[in-house]
């Protein structure tokens, strides 16, 4: 009955760890931002190795608050890629800048940085790379840039914990990094975000901006050993993590190492499968980076005879659920009418978004779910290029 069973794109990984730890903190009386929250920063600190780590509710928060950190002003211009989630360009518009798009290389499917290059006005204030399915960005040659034309770099890591460039965990390579723990993301806690920076200014903006613009550990004015008094220095943001979350998080982060390593071997069997059959291109590993997997992001020559459309629909009817990441920022409405944006404008991005799909891929999977992915891929490609094959011919003959 098994080879029935539905393959879904994805399942947290969550275990009797998990369940214990958010239990504890259920039975302590302390719910929301509290001893578990700092236990969970000062670990994921030590983890990326950067000085200061600050939890938020989101990768969203993370991003909005590191561009408020470094003084982000309507008219001013921040570049990021068209292939990525509209997290990455939405909080620019919060605070009235111009999201400004590049296209990617076709190689890593990451930023493209002659492209970035191209792009930089006396209005550039930032560059928001995003290190696409976990595989690093070419983060040297983008810290050299920002620095020539002094603009900041704040890393959208949504899809890299764990994962490293030349030896450094990203989290401690550029100025400011923001991670997710999203539900579907390598290190979850249901919802839930952090920042990590050098930088101790931003990292104190930050704090305090997460939650309400409140002087200090305004979390603590609830405790028996707190303060009452609070001050507000800002308008800030309803943006803390919780203890509850921070407990869950503690408990993957001490395994995302090893989740990490299940997720490389189901890649790496795909690789070795895929790369048997004509059409397929796999995703790239860099040798001086780590690459954290978590997407499986497989493309399909486009002149082969099978669509994108027919591997998705005839997975689909197999039980295998698939994704698309992504769909170019300028191919969506709200980017076209709000900043211009066509499609055409990024042909590199168009294109592989057109033949990309994201196969699941999750520690949970058994080695007979690795076998039916690779062997409904195997039979969608190679009886659709044959049926194009026999078209052909038929055309030929008749
Ligand atoms: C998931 C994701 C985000 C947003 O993360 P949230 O924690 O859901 O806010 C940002 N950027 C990218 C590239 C993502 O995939």
């Amino acid at each position: 009955m098994t080879s029935v069973d539905p393959i879904p794109f994805h399942r947290a990984d969550i275990g009797d760890a998990e369940v214990q730890a958010v239990c504890d903190v259920l039975r302590s009386g302390w719910l929301t931002m509290g001893p578990k929250t700092l236990e969970f920063e000062s670990e994921f600190a030590k983890y990326v190795g950067s000085p200061f780590a600050v939890s938020v509710s989101s990768c969203t928060a993370a991003l909005h608050l590191s561009l408020e950190a470094i003084g982000l002003k309507p008219g001013d211009e921040v570049i990021l890629p068209t292939t990525t989630f509209t997290s990455t360009a939405e909080v620019v518009t919060y605070l009235g800048a111009r999201p400004v798009l590049a296209d990617i290389s076709p190689r890593t499917m990451n930023i493209d940085v002659v492209d970035v290059e191209r792009r930089i006005t006396s209005r550039t204030r930032a560059i928001i790379p995003v290190h696409l399915a976990g595989l690093p960005c070419e983060l040297d040659e983008i810290n050299e840039l920002a620095n020539m034309h002094g603009i900041r770099v704040i890393e959208d890591a949504a899809h890299a914990i764990p994962a490293a460039y030349k030896g450094r965990s990203i989290g401690s390579v550029s100025e400011i990094t923001a991670f997710s723990f999203y539900a579907t993301k390598t290190l979850t806690t249901g919802e839930g975000g952090m920042v990590t920076t050098a930088n101790e200014k931003l990292a104190q903006r930050m704090r305090m901006m997460r939650l309400h613009g409140i002087a200090r550990d305004a979390w603590k004015r609830y405790k028996l050993d707190g303060n009452w008094f609070y001050s507000v220095e800002a308008a800030g943001f309803k943006y803390n993590l919780t203890d509850l979350q921070a407990a869950l998080g503690i408990v993957q982060l001490a395994r995302c190492e090893s989740m990490r390593q299940a997720r490389r071997i189901i890649a790496k069997k795909y690789e070795e499968a895929f790369r048997q059959i004509p059409n397929l291109q796999v995703p790239l590993e860099i040798d001086d980076r780590i690459h954290a997997w978590h997407l499986y992001i497989l493309r399909i020559d486009p002149d082969c005879g099978v669509r994108r459309e027919d591997l998705i629909a005839g997975l689909k009817s197999r039980g295998i659920g698939t994704s698309v990441h992504f769909i170019p920022l300028h191919l969506h409405p709200y980017y076209q009418q709000a900043w211009g944006y066509r499609p055409g404008d990024f042909p590199i991005a168009e294109a592989e978004y057109k033949n990309c799909l994201s196969l699941p891929l999750y520690p949970a999977m058994s080695e007979g779910d690795i076998q039916r992915v690779i062997e409904a891929i195997a039979t969608i490609v190679r009886s659709g290029s044959g049926a194009e094959m026999k078209n052909e011919r038929s055309i030929l003959v008749g």
